[in-house]
């Protein structure tokens, strides 16, 4: 081994504390569940109000949002009946959403948001249609209906004020009232993890969990309702938004957690919270990882122990450089010309160390994840009093699409830590702006059955 694995063994899981791990997510899913403990509970499993995946029936023409992920988008999405056979298209407009709005009132987010809208039909010429949207709004919200949603708390460096613990949906009305210029139905606010599960669904009747692994992390899954003790009911099923990025936030990591996580933490906008997303996402992979950088440069492991400026700077190493060291073949020649771009003077160690930093820190990233996922399809196997339990993920999120081994290495520690279960993943095209124009139209569907 060398001086830099040995140093950085505390990023390395054993199978033993990922079987860990998995136990405590399991009590903390329970917990978020449970009508007395959810309060205190970490993680928050919130309903959805998404009670059906979707059945190759729905038809219909729809607006979207999407807020929450890499970019801000405006879609317009049509799902049509070609011969029998379910067709959608889609068509979409990306805006940039700037740092202040970020940061400013929840009136200049709203405002912005509406007028993006505005001109999205503008173009389009169909400002005056009046079509349904949905909004998909990647944070955790209370939802009391599918149209009625409270944000609990920021993530993923949003800071606007005034907006947690307000009805988005009432401040988006709000906002396009204010510019009277077009009219629209907000029908439903939806999670980007649900919108995932939604789109895979249609493809693979057998989908009945959504899983982003992006800029944040999060899941949801198909619950029995009985089981969600925060909503009345017990026949059917309702799809659950874990939030499990909050794993973690009530010490059940504290062992996992190393030097690096505490100091990434301490410096960010939620300090002690979303610690398990701190873990995994993309927003903090790559700011992991020059922090493993600095602090072994410090300590005369890398670079001569010369720190530069830019490797000093947060946010510097941004979390694509990982996917690109990591590639096969390639991996060696991009470390050295991203750690030159830092200002780095770089030897072959330097690099093959660099590239091992990465790589620790996204197969972490993999099983800490895995270990969550096995959690969450041992509890679906259970609902279902089975042995064994086929079943099938929608994912969707740029860590999982574009490092280079992370979703092969989530796949083989799932394997490790549910053989019982056989779990297919499936790729979600687009899941945010389809799959809240597919819950919608589920939506419609179940209203219109109920009618008749
Ligand atoms: C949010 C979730 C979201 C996830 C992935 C997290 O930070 O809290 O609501 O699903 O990011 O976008
Ligand atoms: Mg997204």
């Amino acid at each position: 081994m060398s001086a830099v694995q040995v140093r950085l063994q505390s990023l390395v899981l054993s199978n033993d504390i990922l079987c860990q791990v998995r136990v405590r997510m399991r009590a903390a899913m329970d917990a978020g569940l449970g009508q007395q403990t959810h309060d205190a509970a970490s993680i928050k499993m919130l309903p959805s109000f998404v009670r059906s995946t979707p059945d190759g029936t729905e038809r219909g023409e729809y607006l979207a949002l999407d807020l929450g992920g890499t970019n801000f988008r405006v879609l317009r999405v049509k799902i049509a009946d070609e011969s029998g056979q379910q067709k959608v298209f889609m068509e979409n407009e990306i805006y940039v959403i700037p740092k202040e709005a970020m940061a400013g009132t929840a009136e200049q987010l709203f405002d912005l948001i509406a007028k993006c809208l505005s001109d999205f039909l503008e173009k389009r010429n169909i400002k005056s249609q009046k079509l349904p949207l949905a909004f998909t709004f990647s944070f955790p919200c209370k939802q009391t209906k599918l149209d009625e949603s409270t944000l609990v708390t920021w993530t993923k460096g949003f800071k606007t004020s005034g907006v947690e613990g307000r009805d988005i949906v009432q401040l988006l009305r709000e906002a396009i009232k204010r510019r009277g210029d077009f009219d629209i139905d907000v029908v439903a606010v939806v999670n980007d993890t649900v919108g995932t599960m939604m789109t895979c669904g249609y493809d693979d009747q057998r989908c009945e969990v959504g899983l982003i692994v992006g800029t944040g992390t999060n899941v949801c899954y198909m619950e029995e309702l009985s089981n969600v003790e925060l909503v009345e009911g017990d026949e059917g099923r309702m799809c659950v938004n874990t939030e499990w990025g909050a794993f973690g936030d009530d010490g059940a990591l504290d062992d996992v957690l190393t030097e690096f996580d505490r100091e990434l933490d301490h410096n960010s906008l939620n300090p002690g919270k979303q610690l398990y997303e701190k873990m995994i996402s993309g927003m903090y992979l790559g700011e992991i990882v020059r922090l493993v950088l600095v602090k072994l440069t410090e300590e005369g492991l890398l670079f001569g122990g010369k720190v530069s400026s830019a490797l000093g700077t947060k946010g510097s190493f941004e979390t694509r450089f990982v996917s690109a060291m990591e590639k096969e073949n390639v991996g060696l020649e991009k470390a050295e010309k991203i750690l030159k771009d830092l200002g780095l003077q770089v030897s072959v160690q330097d690099c093959e160390a660099a590239c091992l930093i990465c790589c620790l820190v996204s197969t972490r990233s993999a099983h800490l994840c895995a270990a969550g996922l096995a959690a969450v399809v041992t509890r679906i196997r259970q609902n279902q009093a089975k042995d064994r339990l086929q079943t099938t993920v929608g994912v969707d999120g740029s860590v999982y699409k574009l490092h280079p081994q992370f979703s092969q290495r989530l796949q083989d520690a799932l394997k490790l830590l549910v053989p019982e279960c056989e779990v297919h993943f499936i790729l979600s095209e687009d899941g945010s702006g389809k799959g809240a124009a597919m819950v919608t139209a589920v939506a419609y569907r179940l209203a219109q059955q109920r009618r008749q």
